[in-house]
């Protein structure tokens, strides 16, 4: 469902993805774990575009992401109207959770699906009101965000990236602006969503997150992918030395 092939992307002179590969398929819960500074933020960036990648490709549910090839197989990137289709299918979830201060929890999440015509406003907040539930918040749909906590923003910013029905979900450290003892409500969420087969990439400095809910694990390391595989593995006496440390290191 999500694949990169050989991306690379620098910043002026620091090149911060030197040729990353990834495959997610349908279902699968990918955890990228790595030390600060590795490229992992940067890598879930481009899976969307928000940070276009210099080389290689990725492809999202068949679609390459950025750019379409010409007659002639060059890469011309995409306009506005198109990259907001293709975003529109991969939902994305952030470290602070840019709500809309000035609307409603229930608003925050029905916005973009009647926006985008995907949804009447009646539909919207039906199936708004379905996804609040989903994440805990029912009880809280006509509230404003600074009327919430950090946890429970985190959690309606989660229904709102789902309310545009997205076929994958992308995580950049969604629980590092959390106070500790508010991670554990956002990261059952996401355990939840695990369950029901919603398909994700997940970058996190959480442990918990790739030991109890990755299918697999991808450990990164100055914008390499240095080892990946199960979390047993990963975890387990059989992982490189590297990861070894690492994860001794933060946990
Ligand atoms: P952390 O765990 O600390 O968030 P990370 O593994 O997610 O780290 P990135 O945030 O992807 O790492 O950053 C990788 C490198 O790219 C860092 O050296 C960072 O300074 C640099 N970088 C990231 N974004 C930009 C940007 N917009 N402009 C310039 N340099 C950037």
């Amino acid at each position: 469902l999500v694949r990169a092939e050989e991306v690379t992307k620098s910043f002026g002179e620091n090149q911060v993805l030197k040729g990353v590969n990834l495959d997610v398929h349908r279902g699968e819960v990918v955890v990228v774990i790595g030390p600060s500074g590795s490229g992992k933020t940067t890598l879930v960036r481009t899976l969307n575009h928000l940070e276009p990648h210099d080389g290689g490709q990725i492809v999202v549910n068949g679609e390459t992401i950025g750019y379409r090839i010409d007659g002639d197989g060059r890469k011309l990137p995409l306009g506005d109207a198109a990259m907001a289709q293709q975003r529109s299918n991969i939902g994305m979830v952030f470290q602070r959770f840019n709500l809309f201060p000035h609307l409603s929890v229930l608003e925050n999440v029905t916005l973009a699906p009647v926006q985008t015509k995907l949804m009447t406003q009646a539909e919207a907040d039906e199936y708004g009101r379905e996804l609040l539930k989903r994440v805990g918040m029912g009880q809280h749909s006509s509230k404003y965000p600074h009327q919430l906590s950090g946890g429970q923003q985190q959690r309606v910013a989660i229904a709102r990236a789902l309310a545009m029905k997205p076929s994958v979900m992308l995580f950049d450290e969604p629980t590092s602006a959390l106070d500790p003892e508010l991670v554990a409500e956002v990261l059952d969420v996401i355990a939840g969503l695990a369950n029901d087969g919603m398909t994700m990439v997940i970058v996190t400095h959480e442990m918990r997150l790739a030991r109890d809910v990755a299918d697999w694990v991808v450990f990164m390391e100055e914008g390499n992918v240095v080892d990946t595989g199960s979390p047993e593995h990963i975890f387990g006496p059989d992982g490189c030395d590297r990861v070894q440390r690492f994860v001794k290191h933060v946990s």
